[in-house]
């Protein structure tokens, strides 16, 4: 059984992935209005991880049960001024998920629910993966500035992600 505590967190937690889930789809939203359908495509999938990982706590809290508890999602934001902005966003986006899933680590631990523990153990290493790829961009963003055959190439290469 869940601790009642680490239980709420969880559910804070899911709530917080669909927040992210929404966000990156008012971030395609935004990229189908511009030219950029590769960066379109890459948030629709970063948003259809998002959505995955809201439903790897769903099962978590019911495989040691727990109630899911679905609350209100925020409208997410789809005014951007290009992509580095977007992608400035999305770096934010992730830096704060990191410090929520640290913060529920820090939970589990000291409610001592070591099952949780190692179950989010997944979660740090998503993080530092997620971080990573956002800093990439932002980098090579920056790099590229205004020039339209770079913003193209970086547009054509976030098209061919995998997953
Ligand atoms: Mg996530």
């Amino acid at each position: 059984m869940l601790t009642e505590a680490v239980a709420e967190a969880l559910n804070v937690q899911i709530n917080s992935e669909l927040a992210g889930y929404y966000s990156y789809l008012g971030m395609s939203a935004y990229f189908e209005t511009t030219p950029y359908s590769g960066f379109a495509s890459w948030h629709r999938s970063q948003a259809e991880e998002e959505r995955e990982h809201a439903m790897k706590l769903y099962q978590y809290v019911n495989d040691r049960g727990g109630v899911v508890e679905l609350r209100d999602l925020a409208a997410p934001n789809s005014n951007f001024s290009g992509p580095i902005q977007v992608f400035e966003a999305s770096l934010e986006q992730e830096k704060s998920v990191t410090l929520q899933i640290h913060n529920l680590y820090e939970l589990a631990r000291e409610e001592k629910d070591h099952a949780t523990v190692h179950f989010l153990s997944w979660f740090l290493g998503e993080q530092v993966e997620e971080e990573k790829t956002a800093q990439d961009m932002v980098d090579r963003l920056k790099l590229v500035g205004d020039h339209p055959s770079g913003l193209l190439r970086l547009d054509a290469e976030a098209g061919r992600r995998q997953e």
